[in-house]
């Protein structure tokens, strides 16, 4: 032993990391990758990326700015900034300065500066998307989970939240609303929404309102909670999932004017860490916020493949006996298996991880168990990303598809072809 191994091997972690594992959307795409590596055949339904490209005004917006290469303001391009409040007060009705704007590398880094610059719980309906409440953890903030139902169509109630508010009453805390939700496409009504608005506002409860597959509403009619509560809701979104751009890592976050002391502390937390977010991709991202008639077209496109393919899916797991409720927005369902709990207990399966270990192992079929999205470890739910196929050829495709008519099942066969094999192969494994 050399005199310095006894020091290193000692290990110092900080305790909130102590036992992290790496996020399970991560690790369920480079095991997948690594499978399919050693010639395995494997359907990716693990990690939500979008299937489909970036736009093309995009692409090539970001092509001519290549060579932009200073370091950008913390809070963003200015242009970009401008470009975000026009598109929030265009898609929302309700004034915003470039000034509430925050850029930065990814919503996902976006959530974890606001968790760690506001003093406060963090509230979780659960099943939520799996970072939120590690995060909280790294910080070493308390969380409180509030678990929902599929009755419910896996949301909050506004009587959930009113019970809600009197735990811990008065003490400041975080709550985070997201729809349509990861795991289960499912979205909140503006009924609904305006309720929960007022439940909050009157208990002073801040919201993040995560609204990353907004756009990817299947019938383009996404509604917002900001109108219904401007003075205390925090809004992020990002070009991750509507703009096919996960990997050029950009997310945004627009502040109420009250909270404007909340955006400066992050923005001050951010020139310690990020600095700023990649200079060419900002520009860029001006070009998709802009919007217009092609990327509209995108988007209607989009929608149409992942609307038919949620649909056609979600019905063929419900045929089999799968409880589930149908998305009505991004590109995720989350089923519940419990029907065959006996069926699997002789098969040694006892929990939603199991069964998505066992899945993989034997057919190839790659997905989330629900205890990642914190349910309980014995409860069969899943969350399936629709998302393994070829997005370019299936919105080239769909233009060929009468507007008054979904892509049918022989479009889906012909373009979502993964998809269908993989959850053909799931129904298999169930009945075997
Ligand atoms: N949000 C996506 C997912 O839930 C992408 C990966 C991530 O978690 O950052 O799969």
């Amino acid at each position: 032993m050399n005199k310095h191994e006894g020091h290193l091997l000692n290990v110092h972690l900080n305790p909130n990391v102590s036992g992290l594992k790496p996020s399970a959307t991560v690790a369920i795409n480079d095991l997948s990758n690594e499978l399919r590596q050693q010639g395995k055949e494997v359907y990716k339904l693990g990690l939500g990326q979008s299937p489909f490209p970036v736009p093309k005004p995009v692409v090539e917006a970001l092509q001519k700015n290549a060579f932009q290469k200073d370091y950008l303001p913390v809070k963003g391009l200015r242009e970009l900034q401008e470009a975000v409040a026009e598109h929030h007060c265009r898609t929302f009705g309700i004034e915003t300065e470039p000034e509430d704007v925050l850029i930065g590398p990814g919503s996902k880094e976006l959530m974890f500066l606001l968790q760690l610059t506001y003093y406060g719980d963090l509230v979780i309906p659960s099943p939520s998307w799996v970072s939120y409440a590690p995060q909280a953890k790294i910080i070493g903030r308390e969380i409180l989970f509030f678990p929902t139902s599929i009755e419910n169509d896996w949301h909050l109630t506004p009587e959930e939240l009113e019970k809600l508010c009197h735990i811990k009453k008065g003490s400041p805390r975080l709550l985070i609303l997201n729809y349509p939700l990861n795991p289960s496409g499912t979205t909140i009504s503006r009924d609904r929404l305006k309720d929960l608005a007022e439940i909050a506002d009157r208990n002073r409860v801040v919201l993040l309102s995560d609204e990353i597959y907004g756009k990817i509403h299947h019938e383009g009619q996404h509604e917002s909670i900001v109108p219904f509560y401007p003075e205390g809701t925090i809004f992020s979104g990002g070009l991750s999932k509507w703009c096919g751009a996960g990997g050029w890592r950009l997310g945004v976050f627009v502040f109420p004017r009250l909270m404007r002391w909340l955006l400066d502390a992050m923005a001050a937390v951010g020139t310690e860490t990020f600095t700023s977010t990649s200079a060419p991709i900002q520009y860029a991202a001006i070009r998709a916020f802009k919007e217009g008639p092609d990327i509209d077209d995108y988007l209607k496109r989009s929608r149409r493949i992942v609307k038919a393919l949620g649909n056609h899916i979600s019905r063929k797991l419900e045929d089999v006996g799968a409880m589930i409720r149908y998305p009505h927005g991004g590109f995720y369902i989350f089923p519940d298996f419990s029907s065959f709990k006996e069926k699997f207990m002789t098969r040694k399966i006892r929990t939603s991880e199991e069964m998505c270990r066992r899945l993989l192992e034997d057919t190839g079929v790659a997905m989330l168990p629900g205890s990642n999205f914190g349910r309980q470890p014995e409860e069969m739910t899943a969350r399936i990303a629709y998302v393994d196929f070829d997005g370019k050829s299936a919105l080239e495709a769909v233009k060929s598809v009468p507007e008054d008519r979904p892509p049918n099942e022989e479009f889906l066969k012909t373009y979502c072809r993964n998809v269908l094999k993989a959850i053909d192969r799931m129904i298999e494994w169930i009945h075997t």
